[in-house]
């Protein structure tokens, strides 16, 4: 009916019910009103249909005319793949050459009806691209690349060009990139959060200073912002650059384990049992039981000894249930391990791990000059970190490090008497004191008193007070912990009683079944991949050098 263009009958449940008798005049004057309102509608109505017909005839004939419509827009389907070139291999050689990058819109600017700029971003390397309109390039097209959403992700082709002057704005200073054509592949439609080049500068000191501004005037974008949109985060050049220090970390350390002849190892996150004591250890269901996730890969690593793999490595989350809110706890870390059986002392896997070290740190400062130099950009303050000038890693024993607080006029009662480890506010100090003593940011410190170390620790053969266990520590913090191990089952029994660990406790069954059916020497550590990262970099926080982080309070995104 309604295809007829006549109004459709009323179905009878639709019928009006009839006016009473006594409103007659009333309701003539009130259908007058009605229909003189409809008639108003209606011509409202085809003055906006013929407003939008006359704008798509000019859009289409704007269209017919626009010299450039084939060369901007979304990305045609049809279109053929071009090859693309990555920000990092351009250089002078590309002068005058046609290229075609997939980048972010940085930024996008319209200077005139016939020029505009694009700031184009490609993991934090930033390159300017210009448009004119010149045939082909209509003022359309200048138009449409001026009004590029902030971040979408476009594919540009142009010629690269050398600018008059440096572009200071622009990683890639000397070179510009002179627009042919431009699309649309992923269009940044939303408002963002945040902007990256607001990220760019780092976090306020504290998270409640969200609405703080630098002295500048430009919004200081908190931590708190900055993790619950880290993809975006992720983008600025200074995370662009920690994210690459963090996988060079890894790479170096798995590269001199294999180069070493280790084997690198998975072992499981899912425990039956809370065998490192049951405190800081997140329970799960297990089906019908209940499970653990590993708080390390301890007892497995010397299982595997125990399997004759001679010497084994590990990258693999940790998980913590502690409920500590500072600069360098997380609930997960990614934590780098290793287990390696020696011939005659521990101090031969000691050194081993020392030259692992050194080797990752030094190596660090050679491949990844760049990405240091963008962070020290932002994180000026902690300054470059410092090696050993002779390549060897400074070793202290424990009580040295106490002497030395001691003369600094530190309260170390405790430390004497051999009934606390150093707190983290005498580490620091400790870290303070050895740099300007010996000049660097890395240090070890052997023999800690047996009563601060787990109960799979070897004593000192020597001195039981002590035992031949060791930590790493960068810039005055824990970054392994490390020791000997006793691989003597009635030793081992022992030192759990000692401990307070019952041997008989579910869990320990396997691992202690490995030791009596006879087991190697062996001595090995545990490394936080998150704390080397930070504090390398010198950075305030783990947070920063963690990709999605987790604490207490953070299980998001
Ligand atoms: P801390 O005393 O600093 O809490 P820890 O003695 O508990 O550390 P270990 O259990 O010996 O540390 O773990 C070995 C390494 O793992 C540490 O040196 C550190 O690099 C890293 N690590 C330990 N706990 C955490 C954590 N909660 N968050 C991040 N990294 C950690």
């Amino acid at each position: 009916m309604a295809d007829s263009g006549l109004p459709s009958r009323p179905k009878p449940e639709e019928t009006p019910a009839a006016a009473p008798a006594e409103g007659g005049e009333q309701s003539k004057s009130a259908s007058k009103n009605a229909a003189k309102k409809a008639a108003k509608e209606k011509a409202k109505a085809e003055k906006a249909a013929q407003r939008a017909a006359q704008e798509k005839a000019q859009a289409a004939s704007q269209d017919a005319n626009d010299t450039a419509k084939d060369l901007y827009g979304p990305l045609p389907e049809s279109m053929d793949v071009l090859p693309t070139t990555h920000f990092s291999q351009l250089s002078d050689a590309h002068y005058e050459k046609e290229i075609t990058v997939v980048a972010r819109v940085d930024n996008a600017r319209v200077q005139s009806a016939k020029l505009a700029f694009l700031m184009l971003r490609q993991q934090g390397q930033k390159v300017q691209a210009v448009i004119a309109a010149a045939e082909p390039i209509s003022r359309q097209m200048v138009k449409y690349t001026g009004g590029l959403s902030v971040n979408s992700v476009i594919q540009v082709t142009g010629i690269v060009k050398k600018p008059e002057i440096p572009i200071a704005s622009a990683t890639l200073s000397h070179l510009e990139l002179h627009i042919r054509k431009v699309y649309m592949i992923s269009e940044a439609s939303e408002k963002l959060p945040m902007q990256v080049k607001d990220a760019e500068r780092p976090p306020p000191a504290t998270t409640e200073d969200a609405s703080q501004a630098d002295v500048e005037g430009a919004p200081l974008v908190s931590l708190k912002v900055r993790l619950d949109n880290r993809p975006i985060d992720l983008q600025t050049e200074t995370n662009q650059a920690i994210t690459w220090i963090s996988s060079g970390v890894t790479e170096l350390f798995a590269e001199y384990m294999l180069k070493s002849g280790s084997r690198w190892i998975f072992t499981p996150k899912l425990v039956g049992a809370a065998t490192e004591g049951g405190s800081n250890v997140f329970e799960v269901k297990y089906f019908k039981k209940n499970a653990y996730l590993a708080q390390s890969p301890q007892l497995y690593k010397q299982m595997c000894i125990a399997g004759d793999m001679g010497s084994v490595f590990e990258i693999a989350p940790v998980f913590r249930a502690e409920d500590s809110n500072t600069h360098r706890h997380l609930t997960e870390f990614a934590g780098l391990d290793f287990e390696k059986t020696f011939d005659h002392h521990y101090h031969e896997v000691l050194e081993f791990a020392e030259n692992l070290l050194v080797f990752i740190l030094s190596q660090l400062k050679e491949r990844y000059k760049e990405q240091i130099a963008i962070v020290q950009k932002s994180y000026p303050k902690a300054g470059e970190f410092k090696l050993p000038k002779d390549g060897k890693a400074l070793r202290l024993n424990y009580m040295d490090g106490v002497a030395l607080l001691k003369e600094a006029g530190v309260d170390v009662s405790e430390q004497e008497r051999f009934e606390n480890d150093f707190s983290t506010a005498m580490e620091k100090q400790l870290g303070q004191i050895i740099r300007e003593k010996y000049d660097t940011d890395f240090f070890v410190l052997d023999k800690f008193p047996m009563a601060v170390r787990p109960f799979y620790t070897k004593s000192c053969p020597q001195d039981s007070r002590f035992s031949n266990s060791y930590d790493f520590f960068m810039r005055g913090e824990e970054i392994m912990s490390g020791a000997q191990r006793i691989h003597d089952i009635k030793e081992l029994e022992a030192s759990m009683l000692a401990k307070g660990v019952n041997p008989n406790q579910e869990g320990f069954e396997d691992y202690l079944a490995a030791f009596r059916q006879g087991c190697p020497p062996h001595a090995g550590g545990g490394l936080g991949l998150n704390r080397i990262v930070m504090f390398f970099l010198g950075l305030p926080d783990i947070r920063l050098a963690s990709l999605f982080p987790r604490d207490p309070i953070r299980l998001r995104p």
